[in-house]
């Protein structure tokens, strides 16, 4: 349908958090379609393939409510952002806000991709109370050292985790 409203989120989701998934869907709920984008990333030392972490992202979107998976596409990219959003007719593109610090760089990456494609808007999304702390590069540390992170990822990542670090 052209007068669909489909967003984009990208992100390297290595692996996908609580906080992600709550991005996920609010997004949703916005939009007739979201196509969350998994970055390849190779630069980022991923410690999950990028087969993996499409497999996750899809995973734990089977797990949202109110049917809201049916809306909701997954797949992996790679190139510019904003190619990727043309090539699935995406004209919003989602990202999670979770403190200042994050400010200064969505703001800059945001602007750089309204010159380069004015017709995607760039829609913020401010993180959950609950969720605004999680980071995936953190999580990843915390599993490293021996800690327990079933309060920032779903029981199915958390086990993942430990296969991956001690399996
Ligand atoms: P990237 O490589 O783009 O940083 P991430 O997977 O770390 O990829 O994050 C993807 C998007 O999700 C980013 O917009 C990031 O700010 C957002 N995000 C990450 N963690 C959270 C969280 N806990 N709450 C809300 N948004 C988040």
């Amino acid at each position: 349908m052209a007068s669909e409203k489909i967003g984009i989120y990208p992100g390297t989701f290595d692996p996908i958090t609580n906080g992600h998934s709550d991005i996920i869907g609010r997004a949703a709920r916005l939009l007739d379609k979201l196509v969350v984008g998994v970055a390849i990333n190779p630069g980022k030392g991923p410690i999950f393939t990028i087969d993996e972490r499409v497999e996750l992202v899809r995973e734990e979107i089977n797990y949202l409510k109110n049917g809201l998976a049916d809306r909701i596409e997954v797949r992996p990219f790679t190139g510019l952002l904003i190619d990727f959003a043309h090539e699935v007719d995406a004209t919003v593109l989602i990202r999670g806000l979770r403190a200042v610090s994050d400010f200064d760089y969505e703001f800059q990456m945001a602007s750089m991709n309204a010159k380069m494609a004015p017709d995607v808007e760039t829609v913020c999304l401010m993180a959950s109370d609950k969720y605004h702390f999680i980071a995936s590069s953190l999580v990843k540390e915390i599993a490293k050292l021996g800690g327990d992170v079933t309060q920032f990822v779903s029981p199915r990542i958390s086990e993942r985790l430990a296969e991956r670090l001690y399996g």
